[in-house]
């Protein structure tokens, strides 16, 4: 873990991420998992990945919304520490500043989506990543369901984090 702190400090201090990050955001540094499995393909045609558990919890989840006329499509899932840096690089080089960037985004090593836990989920009556998502079906199902199947909104209406609110965000946690 202290090889891994270390790299995440290098990957902040090169994006200009403040040291007082962790305290300012209330967020925990997360495991990057290498243990996934394939769930199938993003609504991008992009293979995407979970741990064991949280697949199959996430195909049991799906065919009880599908019986129930549901479709949860999938935008993202596992992505790596060095995915994040090259996300927020890409978005520093369209002329936005770090700190606008680290308001709806993580710092690298601090996105839920590193533990192969966390699924962005859009319908097709919205836009993907928007809050518009939260008056789809798919959402409604979610907040009825998910629960079932351990997934739980991370980032509700004005949580604790200091994090936008994010309808879209699951996770699979078994706590
Ligand atoms: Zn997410």
């Amino acid at each position: 873990m202290l090889g891994y702190k270390k790299r995440i400090i290098l990957i902040h201090h090169e994006l200009g991420i403040p040291d007082s990050y962790e305290n300012k955001y209330a967020l925990k540094l997360q495991k990057e998992e290498t243990k996934l499995v394939e769930i199938g393909n993003d609504i991008y045609g992009r293979l995407q990945r979970l741990i064991p558990l949280a697949t199959s919890a996430w195909a049991e989840m799906k065919e009880h919304a599908q019986k129930e006329g549901v479709t949860l499509n999938i935008v993202s899932a596992f992505r790596a520490v060095d995915k994040q840096r090259n996300i927020i690089y890409m978005i520093l080089g369209s002329g936005q500043t770090i700190s606008e960037i680290l308001k709806v985004c993580a710092a690298p090593g601090y996105s839920e989506h590193h533990t192969g836990r966390a699924v962005d989920f859009t319908s097709t009556e919205c836009e993907p990543l928007s809050e518009e998502f939260e008056n789809t079906e798919a959402f409604i199902w979610l907040n009825e369901n998910a629960k079932i199947y351990s997934f739980r909104l991370s980032y509700p209406k004005n949580n604790l984090l200091g994090i936008a609110y994010e309808p879209w965000h699951w996770a699979y946690s078994q706590a």
